[in-house]
């Protein structure tokens, strides 16, 4: 039996064991989908450890996903992002770090046939979710700006980028009055405060595509203020989904079973 896992403090509600084993099961690969919750200072000896132990894959979550770039050798995508959640262990070299996050987020934008190229995308937050999904918008070609609560954190995100990517604080999310694509990348809006919005409804419009990267509770206040002035919808699940499909299709270098797994993470979703 082939053992896959996930590194993070907590993990104990994670969704990636269900919809991972789900997709054990579709494809009758004998594998099974475990969770360790490391300290900060064992990561590096978990790592090794999974490769030592035979592990197949493993993924990476908070608050690891930054340390995990020093203990692993990352392609380009998870060097620029500066982020590592996927592990992929090959014999005798040092383990491959990638970041399925940033293309999660452009499968998520194309399971929905939209098109990047050419648009102007406003991120909403400059964390670990913001800095993949801004990167991820701008390889794809859209104009990005990032606006955030710290606004020096929005600046090394847009500075980073390069390209023609901006940045600002919270007071420049009026320009989605005139933007293509708004990501949600705050934590604003999740459970228990999903009373609250990162966007005020007044900037959202019927000309734009809104991804809320939180998905708890899966329909945020921000998905049903867009729906109700028109504009298309793509909650979170979309991009955990991805970001899982990615791995899945790294590590087994099979094509994912994009279906059963959607269908494991919304079953779970819909139990919490
Ligand atoms: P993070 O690194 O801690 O970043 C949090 C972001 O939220 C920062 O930009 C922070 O601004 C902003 N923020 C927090 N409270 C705020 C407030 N009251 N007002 C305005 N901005 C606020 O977290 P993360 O890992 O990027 O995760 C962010 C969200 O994305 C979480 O809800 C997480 O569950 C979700 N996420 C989803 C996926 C997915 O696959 N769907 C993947 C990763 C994350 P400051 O910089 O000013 O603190």
């Amino acid at each position: 039996m082939d053992v896959y896992g996930l590194l993070g403090n907590p993990v104990e509600h994670s969704l990636s064991p269900p919809m991972h084993e789900a997709a054990y099961d579709a494809r009758e690969i004998d594998a099974r989908y475990v969770t360790f919750e490391p300290t900060e200072d064992a990561l590096k000896t978990a790592i090794n450890g999974a490769a030592a132990l035979d592990i197949s894959g493993v993924n990476v979550t908070i608050p690891f996903k930054q340390t995990a770039l020093e203990h692993t050798n990352p392609d380009d995508i998870a060097r620029e992002v500066g982020a590592v959640n996927t592990i992929e262990f090959l014999d005798g070299e040092m383990p491959r770090g990638y970041n399925t996050d940033f293309a999660g987020v452009k499968r998520a934008f194309r399971h929905h046939n939209i098109t990047t190229d050419g648009c102007d995308a406003v991120v909403v937050g400059a964390g670990g979710a913001g800095r993949a999904a801004a990167f991820a918008l701008a390889d794809a070609g859209a104009d990005v700006h990032i606006s955030n609560r710290t606004v020096e954190r929005a600046k090394t995100v847009a500075a980073d980028i390069g390209k023609r990517a901006t940045a600002g604080g919270l007071e420049t999310r009026d320009l989605i009055s005139d933007a293509d694509i708004l990501l949600n990348a705050t934590s604003v809006g999740m459970e228990p405060d999903s009373n609250k919005t990162p966007v005020p409804q007044s900037y959202l419009h019927g000309g734009l595509v809104v991804l809320d990267a939180v998905y708890t509770p899966i329909e945020t206040r921000l998905l049903r203020e867009a729906a109700e002035v028109g504009a298309t919808t793509i909650d979170g699940a979309w991009m955990l989904l991805y970001q899982g499909v990615v791995a899945f299709e790294i590590w087994t270098g099979q094509d994912a079973p994009i279906q059963s797994m959607n269908t494991a993470l919304r079953a779970e979703l819909a139990e919490m």
